[in-house]
């Protein structure tokens, strides 16, 4: 334990974050709570708001340490947990730290392999599952349009809609990403928004229009979808991918085609759906062990990978649920 390395703020980042944003500064255990080392980092994008102090969950200044939800192992006996158990809590970006014991959760043994308690069978599972079946309730036939479709977000909400029957289409950045989303998560259509025009696309593989849209990037790919919306469309609001790095605002879509659709628009916080996390965590595992449900992880190696695993997920780069693997 002679080198207990933390990730701390530095700068500001201004635009796209870079790794000297960032700092590693030998770091204190703390006297009091459970003992935990760290597994697993999730990286997400809403860290980059805090990183501006502009985000719901509070700010993060300059000197202060990263954190976010990661998973731990914990150390040594305490307060109902065993040497050993897989723990799941926020916390700082380091080795080994003590952490409240009422901040900690034992990741249930249906979740494996444990990494997947941050993706797909963790918040990010939680937004597509609670978006998908209390937001957008698709039905048979009925064509689904998810943009970053290729993160755990995305993936989750594309798989679930095609689970319930719906046309399940998504838009990704890169060939890898889409031959994924084809092959493995069985999408019924894919468009590669960095290689032909999204408007044509869309045209070509949605010509009645979408009956829902499951948004995570803004800007001019949500545009693009409010003016292909079907009567009776259903939009929920999930992620601004498009302007977590700037510090403008955008020009924003033209309410008059949510009019003009008579579309029913949801705004999506994770935090208001907590009763559905057993339901999600009972029918996501269920579909990956029945071989129906796909998922990738986008895994750093090492803490001190952190922070350029975080600009990498902020340029768009990473391919699945963005995570440092501690050791
Ligand atoms: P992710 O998809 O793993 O990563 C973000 C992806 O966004 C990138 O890989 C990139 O993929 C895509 N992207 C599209 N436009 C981009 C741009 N202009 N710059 C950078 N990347 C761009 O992330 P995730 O964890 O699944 O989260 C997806 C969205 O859901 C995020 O916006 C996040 O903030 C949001 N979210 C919201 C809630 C909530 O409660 N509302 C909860 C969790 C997550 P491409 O190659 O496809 O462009």
């Amino acid at each position: 334990m002679n080198e207990n390395l933390c990730v701390t703020l530095k700068r500001r980042p201004e635009g796209n974050p870079v790794a000297e944003d960032f700092e590693l500064r030998q770091a204190d255990v703390l006297s009091e709570g459970v003992l935990c080392r760290a597994r697993y980092i999730s990286l997400d994008p809403y860290i980059r708001g805090r990183l501006s102090g502009r985000h719901l969950s509070g700010p993060i200044a300059p000197g202060e340490a990263l954190n976010s939800e990661m998973l731990f192992e914990v150390l040594e006996p305490s307060n109902g947990f065993g040497e050993g158990d897989l723990v799941r809590g926020f916390g700082p970006w380091q080795h080994v730290v003590r952490l409240p014991a009422p901040g900690l959760q034992r990741i249930s043994e249906k979740i494996a392999p444990p990494s997947l308690a941050l993706g797909v069978l963790g918040m990010p599972g939680l937004t597509a599952f609670a978006g998908v079946r209390r937001l957008l309730k698709p039905k048979n036939e009925e064509v689904l349009l998810v943009s970053a479709a290729a993160g755990p977000v995305g993936a989750t909400v594309a798989q679930l809609a095609r689970l319930a029957g719906a046309r399940s289409i998504g838009i990704a950045g890169s060939e890898e990403k889409c031959g994924w989303l084809r092959q493995s998560a069985g999408l019924d259509a894919v468009i590669n928004y960095r290689r032909e025009d999204l408007r044509e696309a869309l045209d070509r593989e949605c010509p009645n229009g979408l009956n829902m849209y499951f948004d995570n990037v803004g800007g001019d790919v949500l545009q693009a979808a409010m003016e292909r919306l079907a009567i009776g469309a259903r939009v929920a609001l999930c992620g601004l991918m498009a302007q977590y790095n700037s510090d403008a605002p955008p020009p924003g879509p033209n309410p008059g085609l949510i009019i003009k659709a008579r579309a029913s628009v949801h705004g999506l916080v994770v935090y208001d759906h907590e009763d559905l996390r057993s339901d999600m965590e009972t029918q996501v595992s269920q579909a990956i062990a029945d071989g129906d449900f796909s998922y990738k992880e986008d895994v750093s190696e090492g803490l001190e990978s952190a922070p350029e695993g975080f600009c990498r997920l902020m340029r768009g780069e990473n391919f699945g649920k963005a995570l440092v693997n501690v050791g």
